[in-house]
């Protein structure tokens, strides 16, 4: 009996995987257009009514960790920092028992005003995404004349004593790929551990194409110009989707998230929650499961359960992988931006 109770609390797939890292979008909006992720106009975003208030989004974080296994958080977007109410969640979702790991994924601006107070509401750890350390390139990127704002907000985080703190890079052929060593080099000297992203085809304007996208195994032979790099033990890194390196023998490392060349499905432990209050299992999937419609219908323990069991059917239902390499591939119709990275 009381295994059985256990399996039910916990969110299982049919191929015997467990999630229990949730990513929570708290907006699909952003102040920076990144060209892999976002055409420079911008998106239609969702319709206020549509979004989660923020005591939705923590009463689906407190159903998330206290029926259904979840030990971690991640709040992103779009660019979370723009949500008013983001300290407030952060502290209702540290007070929580169990108390979850909680992380930000953040372009950084803004944080260097807001840094100190998310660690006191209880944030555990952040990634900052830089992909260049030159300004005109980043405005080439971003479409943005924002990169001091991203360098300060590092510097806030860091000053704030969050650690460890990710830099999350994505390379870019003739744009950025060029800057990996110097980037390693630059999060080196500051302690930052960074993380190069392959691109993936999340953008709606379908700008993705495997014949040009960097690879892991370039950025690796770029980093390799200049440094010496070591796998760290495959047991080290579970459910991680980073393959990590120790840079000159360590204890520094660099990871490298390779989704589309060496993609890690099969030890993917994560659920998502988009903005809208739609459960996702992969950033892949072309089906969502509505949490928002059940969580309106009443505010009770009936509810909740109710709530527990759409998202356990939900991910029993999740897929292989991501199938970015099958010939019937279909990129999703929510853009990267919306679906929460
Ligand atoms: N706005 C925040 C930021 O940029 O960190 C959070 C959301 S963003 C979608 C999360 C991460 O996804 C960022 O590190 C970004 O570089 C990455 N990303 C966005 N589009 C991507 C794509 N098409 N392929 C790979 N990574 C992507
Ligand atoms: Fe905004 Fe992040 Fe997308 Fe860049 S990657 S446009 S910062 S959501």
């Amino acid at each position: 009996m009381g295994a059985r109770l256990e399996v039910s609390a916990v969110l299982l797939d049919t191929f015997g995987r467990r999630a229990v890292d949730l990513r929570v979008s708290l907006t699909d909006r952003c102040n920076l257009r990144c060209t892999y992720c976002m055409p420079e106009q911008g998106l239609s975003w969702l319709a206020k009514p549509t979004l989660l208030t923020d005591e939705e989004i923590v009463r689906l974080v407190r159903i998330a960790v206290t029926r259904l296994g979840v030990r971690e958080v991640r709040f992103t977007g779009g660019e979370p920092l723009l949500r008013p109410g983001l300290v407030g969640i952060v502290g209702a979702c540290a007070a929580l028992d169990p108390r979850p790991e909680l992380s930000l994924t953040t372009n950084g601006i803004g944080l260097a005003r807001t840094a100190s107070a998310l660690r006191e509401a209880g944030l555990d750890r952040i990634n900052v995404s830089l992909d260049t350390l030159d300004p005109e390139t980043f405005q080439q990127l971003s479409r943005r004349n924002r990169h001091h704002e991203v360098l300060a907000g590092l510097d806030a985080a860091r000053t704030t004593g969050l650690a460890p703190i990710k830099v999350n890079t994505v390379l870019m052929r003739g744009i950025n790929d060029h800057e990996a060593p110097e980037l390693l080099a630059w999060c080196l000297d500051r302690g930052y551990e960074q993380r190069f992203i392959e691109q993936m085809p999340l953008d709606p304007q379908h700008g993705w194409d495997r014949a040009t996208m960097v690879t892991a195994q370039e950025i690796l032979d770029r980093l390799r110009t200049r440094f010496t790099l070591t796998p760290e033990p495959a047991e080290r890194r579970g459910s991680a989707p980073a393959e990590r390196w120790l840079v000159d023998g360590g204890p520094a490392r660099v990871g490298v998230i390779a989704s589309v060349t060496r993609p890690f499905c099969r030890a993917c432990d994560r659920t998502r929650l988009t903005a809208d209050g739609q459960v996702r299992t992969c950033l892949f999937a072309t089906e969502e499961t509505d949490l928002r419609a059940a969580l309106r219908e009443g505010d009770d323990e009936t509810t909740d359960a109710r709530i527990a069991e759409l998202w356990r059917t939900a991910m029993w239902g999740k897929k292989a992988g991501g199938g970015i390499g099958d010939p019937t591939f279909r990129q999703p119709d929510r853009p990267m931006s919306a679906i929460g990275g």
